[in-house]
């Protein structure tokens, strides 16, 4: 059996609680959620300093291949997501976007430059899918509840409710002071969909400012592999089989500071009356989204702009999600389809050294 919620919160606890006693350092730590894993062939001269968190309901591993790296980098790394966290988690009291929430139908509220800019990020993706990723979606996560203990299949009149306050259109940006307003009460921002590829992107240019240029940053299925492996070699990241126990792929690209990030149903997830809902969700109908899709892979160079594409890529669907990819400049798209096809971008299909038969292209 693949791990539950609950299941996944408990291992992060510990993980957690291990952090907090201090028992950092270079330990491997085992990749429970991750979309994609890093195989390492062959032993290494470099160690890895390494450091698990525990961020916006996900196991975060941040491991450092530079002999340089020190506990204060890990310590730094650890204030940057608490930064993060206090910025955007709409769900912690106090956050800027938990304050802009707040204030919804009242008044505009001034936030962060790197909020604002976040959130103007996420209007961008919701103009060019026509609201099909819809950064206001927060009254519909929060009563479908996925990934979370009860979650079951709303009331319709629930889902209608909820749906009428999911309108990107109702959010104003002010770019000259940084403000933003929700013009109805009751709306949400939720930022689930591009918060872990923001951070993976804040964490690398961290590292970076310090001088490190070779690092596995890896936010449950939000993964950056910086720079190269050491020996100069390429990163080996497997794609999850999303059938299979994590560490299964269905094969694996070899990238060099890149950024890969998967969407996928067995991600967050409730099954009631055996059919499964995953978490996420088309405004146009207030359901999960169920069109056949399993999982969405991006390979680029901005995780921010990666995470926001596996949600609109998993929402538009195969068809118009390939149209959209092959639009955007260095970035490659792979789904995996229900019924065990593969659908690439024509980058990725060179790219993947497909390893699992049970799988096949379809295009
Ligand atoms: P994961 O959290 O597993 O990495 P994603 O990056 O694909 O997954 O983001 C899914 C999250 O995005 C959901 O948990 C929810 O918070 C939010 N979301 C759900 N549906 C939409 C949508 N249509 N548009 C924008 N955000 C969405
Ligand atoms: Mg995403």
């Amino acid at each position: 059996m693949r791990m539950n919620k609950t299941a996944i919160l408990l291992v992060a606890m510990t993980m957690l609680g291990t952090l907090i006693s201090g028992c950092g350092g270079a330990n491997e730590t085992p990749n429970t959620k991750s979309g994609t894993n890093e195989h390492q062939t062959q032993s290494q001269v470099v160690q890895p300093l390494s450091e698990t968190y525990f961020i916006f309901d996900t196991i975060v591993n941040v491991k450092i291949y530079d002999n340089r790296a020190t506990k204060q980098n890990l310590e730094d790394v650890e204030a940057l997501l608490k930064d993060i966290d206090q910025k955007i988690n709409r769900q912690l009291e106090g956050s800027e976007i938990y304050k802009v929430n707040e204030n919804s139908g009242i008044a505009a509220v001034q936030v962060s430059e790197e909020t604002y800019n976040l959130v103007a990020k996420a209007m961008d993706y919701a103009k060019r899918t026509n609201g099909m990723f819809d950064p206001a979606i927060g009254n519909l996560v929060s009563l479908w509840n996925i990934g979370h203990e009860g979650a079951h299949v709303p009331e319709p009149e629930e889902i209608a409710e909820a749906q009428k306050l999911c309108d990107y259109r109702k959010i104003e940006l002010n770019e000259a002071n940084h403000e933003i307003y929700l013009q109805e009460k009751g709306m949400s921002i939720d930022l689930g969909s591009i918060g872990k590829g923001y951070a993976a992107d804040k964490i690398y240019e961290y590292l970076a400012d310090q001088g490190f240029n070779s690092a596995i940053i890896d936010l449950g299925g939000n993964v950056y592999a910086m720079g190269q492996k050491p020996g100069n070699l390429p990163w080996n990241i497997g794609i999850q089989d999303p059938d299979q126990e994590r560490g299964n792929p269905i094969g694996t690209i070899k990238v060099e500071d890149k950024t890969i990030v998967t969407s996928g149903i067995y991600e967050r997830f409730f099954i009631e009356d055996g059919k499964l809902y995953q978490h996420i969700l088309d405004p146009r109908t207030g359901y999960p989204v169920d069109n056949g899709i399993s999982s969405v892979t991006i390979v680029t160079n901005s995780s921010t702009n990666a995470d926001a594409l596996s949600t609109t890529l998993f929402v538009l669907g195969i068809e118009d999600g390939l149209k959209f990819i092959e639009n955007t400049e260095d970035t490659e798209a792979l789904f995996i389809s229900k019924d065990k096809k593969l659908f690439a971008s024509s980058g990725f299909k060179e790219m993947l050294n497909k390893t699992n038969d049970s799988y096949e292209f379809d295009n």
